[in-house]
């Protein structure tokens, strides 16, 4: 015979913790509190598979589970010593949902069950407490009908208030037995009313009503839609937990309450929880009463004048303190407790590991390694790596007041104060002179990206969480709130409209990229902790992957970040973004206008020493660890004059027609910049632009010794990258010759086009290394523009066509099959090819996890980033390596 019931707590348990399939997660942690020996009221869980079977059998119980629950509630009863029922000292039950994971929008439990008119009067003549027995009637009554019987709880809130508004009292509390008959009885007239039979009396009938509601209450919608958010099966079922009550509600010895065995917020090594004498249930959290603390030290702390625990009942507060021990050892990680006190007796009634910040996770973690109680490995593995993305930015002091006066997007986290400017340069002039700001745009576009480095942070009234300004602000780590539609900003004036108010550059404003608000004035930001448990965490880490860490950087300041944050070196340094400073742009759009390569190599001469210094720094900086460098890349069109004056002052500069330059301005325009004269087309009709870059580059490695890796942006075909190549060598040997010392360099491509990934092996007799340019890859291998995305990726992920946003997170069965691809071919045409990955995916944990999948040497994400990635490739090791001991 089928087994469906499952005792715990009595003369038998015959669950465990491992059974939280069957058992649902509350019903094998009472069995295995149980096993413990700790004080659990005895009682039974109806397995996940009664309400498996309950579905699939047209809402019928399974043969023999009547007797099964018969026989276990007569367990019950021989443990206690109480009949079900019975009219003397009657035994009453609670009845309690408990899937697999902690599931809300299920049923309520149901407490008390088993009371009836004459119970009740057991009950009352037993406990010697008449206004106790019938404050736990009417409870029941009330909760049975709401939960069992679907009656509105309000109808019941409210004759309780209108008895209190009668008699003249506040407090629940100042009810005696008499008025809560009453109101037993008035409450059964409601049943009658709203649901047209009279209240079952039978507690048998209780029973299976309450474990029939539970079982319906799986398929609630509130329930479904919660599966739903967190990718729970509708199959998993749910248990029923049937268990003898205790009463917290008895008197003032009497307790109920939740305990963390460490604080869930800070992660502090102290109990930390509320309870309240003489309540039942969920009390604590209904906000009924003012709950008091567990410890002295946290009533001084909160200024309470209500007793803690400790004090009010030193005994079951001695014997939590020893549960806590226990528990935390069992289970080896934080619990969350909930545990009633009747008659100064401690019962604990249910335990799981406690939710926590990300903050006080990583404490725990660490803290448990210390004691002993984890390995260091299982530390890495308990910190989800994406909550690191908390830690790693300045947050808003929690205590500090909030002005907000908008709402916008979270489109990059942290939070950042300052004194408002409206254009990119004012930005720069401001944070020269050592001056926090906000830099405050309709829109952001490239040209305003030294702006964006040095601000603070971005506000932008308009775009979406992949907008321009978005998606550098994250790069980049500036805190961003992009689309602020209610912000009105006049950048021609320099005034901001926002809640009403005006704001002007004499203003600060504070906005929290994390929580997308705009708030007026300066709020204390409390600023990032890499160093105590965050360094061990991430040495830990370290010592458990394969894959290596570097960079996105190219400025020297987010090449500091970089190591700070523990980059392994430069992944891309996109040389592109240098140009855009206002001393460069101008020869830039110089070389971009001029008629003909001798023009051309006139503006590329004024570029040179810049590009050198550029370089320089950055291998100083990184200090012989791996740079790779990105030969120019995007549309020119980013770079060329958009107003006359613009036009005007390039045409100066070069000493050419204004008109003419105009012209040629609307020549170089392009249908589709995208997929234009750009890359490493750029190189192969103007290979003087590389032949600049590669000497700045080698001039630079000459000066230091560094040894850079140039890298070739958008290579299709296998001969580009051979012409650009013979460029890159040539330049080398005449720095060689010039400077009588050679450089050390490696030449490699990007791999972003679909055709490269195809053709991989004829590419790789040129490359010595492939970096992965997955948001190229992904735009042309789903023919998607990223800028124009935001339309209708929403509804695709609505729909269910992609389960995600391709360009947060790889899209591992096609362009992951590209990169798979092409990893392969390039190793066979040359086996010691050095492969890395350096779009935006590279710090993105599932993504960094198929990286270390297909044996790639190293990710590359944004410097903010880099801590995550490390974390991310250590968990992807360690998993791998569990999955090999278990096959061997
Ligand atoms: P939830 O899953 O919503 O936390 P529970 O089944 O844990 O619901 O029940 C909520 C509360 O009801 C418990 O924290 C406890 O205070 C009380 N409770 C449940 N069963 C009993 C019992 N047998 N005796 C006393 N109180 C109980
Ligand atoms: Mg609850
Ligand atoms: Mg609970």
């Amino acid at each position: 015979m089928a087994r469906w019931v499952y005792a715990f707590g009595g003369a038998a348990t015959d669950g465990r913790a491992e059974m939280s399939a069957l058992l649902g997660g509350k019903g094998a942690n009472l069995a295995e509190m149980a096993r413990l020996g700790l004080p659990v009221p005895p009682g039974f869980t109806v397995t996940t598979e009664v309400c498996t079977h309950f579905y699939a059998d047209g809402e019928r119980y399974p043969e023999g589970l009547e007797e099964q629950v018969e026989a276990a509630l007569a367990a019950v009863e021989a443990a206690v010593g109480r009949r079900f029922g019975g009219e003397a000292d009657p035994l009453l039950v609670s009845v309690r949902s408990g899937a697999r994971v902690s599931m809300p929008g299920m049923m309520d439990t149901v407490l008390n069950l088993g009371l009836n008119d004459r119970t009740v009067e057991a009950l009352a003549e037993s406990s010697g407490d008449r206004s106790f027995a019938f404050d736990s009637y009417r409870r029941f009554v009330q909760m049975f009908a709401d939960v069992a019987l679907g009656v509105d709880r309000g109808l019941f809130e409210e004759e309780i208030e209108i008895l209190k508004d009668d008699k003249g009292v506040e407090a629940d509390a100042d009810l005696d037995a008499d008025d809560w008959s009453g109101l037993t009885a008035r409450f059964k007239e409601i049943v009658r009313d709203e649901t047209g039979a009279p209240f079952p009396e039978e507690p048998r009938a209780q029973l299976w009503a309450a474990i029939g509601a539970v079982m319906r209450s799986w398929r609630t919608p509130r329930a479904r839609t919660y599966r739903r958010l967190h990718d729970i099966p509708e199959a998993w079922g749910t248990a029923v937990n049937v268990q003898a009550m205790v009463f917290g509600n008895m008197g003032g010895d009497c307790a109920t309450g939740v305990a963390f065995t460490r604080n869930p917020s800070t992660g502090e090594n102290a109990l930390y929880g509320e309870y309240l004498a003489n309540a039942q249930g969920e009390d604590v959290v209904a906000g009924i009463r003012t709950p008091q603390s567990l410890t002295a030290a946290d009533a001084e702390a909160r200024g309470s004048r209500l007793p803690a625990m400790e004090r009010a009942m030193p005994e079951a507060f001695a014997r939590l303190m020893e549960m806590r021990d226990r528990l935390e050892r069992h289970f080896r990680d934080m619990q969350d407790i909930e545990f009633t006190v009747e008659a100064g007796r401690l019962w604990v009634l249910q335990t799981r590991s406690g939710k926590r910040t990300a903050q006080a996770a990583l404490r725990i973690a660490v803290d448990l390694v210390e004691d002993g109680t984890i390995a260091p490995e299982e530390a890495v593995m308990r910190i989800e790596p994406q909550a690191l993305e908390q830690l790693l930015h300045p947050t808003l002091d929690p205590d500090a007041e909030r002005d907000v006066v908008a709402r916008g997007l979270p489109a990059s986290p942290g939070a950042a104060s300052g004194r408002i400017v409206f254009t990119a340069d004012a930005a720069e002039q401001a944070a020269a002179s050592g001056e926090a700001v906000i830099l405050v745009r309709n829109e952001t576009s490239p040209e305003d990206i030294h702006g964006m480095h040095a601000a603070r942070g971005i506000l932008t009234s308009r775009g979406g969480m992949t907008s321009h300004a978005a998606v550098v602000a994250r790069g980049m780590g500036r805190a961003c709130v992009s689309g602020a539609g209610a912000v009105r900003i006049d950048t021609e004036s320099e005034v901001m409209l926002a809640g009403g108010r005006t704001f002007t550059t004499d203003d600060r404003i504070t906005i929290d990229g994390s929580a997308g608000e705009v708030m007026a004035g300066e709020i204390a930001t409390i600023q990032p902790e890499m160093t105590g448990g965050f360094a061990r965490l991430m040495a830990w880490a370290d010592e458990a992957r394969r894959l290596r860490v570097r960079a996105n950087a190219e400025t020297p300041r987010d090449a500091e970040a970089a190591r700070a944050f523990g980059a392994e070196g430069i992944g891309l340094c996109r040389t592109e973004h240098m140009f855009f400073d206002t001393d460069r742009i101008l020869a830039m759009r110089e070389m971009i206008l001029a008629d003909d390569e001798a023009g051309r190599r006139a503006a590329l001469a004024k570029l040179l020493p810049m590009q050198r210094r550029d370089f320089t720094e950055l291998f100083r900086i990184m200090e012989g660890l791996p740079v790779t460098i990105r030969l120019l890349d995007p549309p020119l069109h980013e770079f060329l004059p958009r107003t006359e004056e613009e036009t005007a002052e390039v045409a100066a500069a070069a000493g050419v027609d204004a008109v003419k330059l105009r012209r040629r301005a609307l020549r170089l325009e392009e249908a589709n910049p995208m997929l234009g004269h750009r890359g490493c087309r750029l190189g192969i009709t103007w290979p003087e632009i590389y032949e600049m870059q590669a000497r700045a580059i080698f001039e630079a490695a000459a000066e230091t010794g560094a040894r850079p890796e140039v890298m070739v942006p958008l290579v299709a075909v296998g001969s580009e990258l051979e012409r650009i190549k013979a460029v890159i060598d040539r330049t080398a040997a005449a720095v060689t010759e010039e400077t009588g010392t050679a450089p050390g360099y490696s030449v490699g491509t990007m791999i972003e086009l679909p055709r490269a990934a195809l053709r991989a092996a004829e590419i790789a007799s040129a490359a010595e290394f492939f970096s992965f340019g997955t948001n190229d890859l992904t735009q042309t291998a789903f023919g998607i523009s990223r800028d124009d995305s935001g339309a209708f990726l929403g509804a695709y992920r609505d729909g269910g066509i992609l389960p995600n946003d391709p360009f947060e997170t790889l899209d591992i069965e096609g362009v992951g099959e590209l990169v798979r691809i092409a990893a392969e071919r390039g190793r066979g045409a040359r086996p010691d090819l050095k492969l890395g990955i350096c779009g935006e995916h590279g710090g993105d944990p599932a993504s960094v996890a198929f990286c270390h999948g297909i044996g790639l040497d190293y990710v590359s994400c944004s410097p903010y980033r880099v801590p995550i990635a490390r974390l991310a490739a250590a968990q992807a090791a360690l998993v791998a390596r569990g999955q090999e001991d278990k096959e061997t």
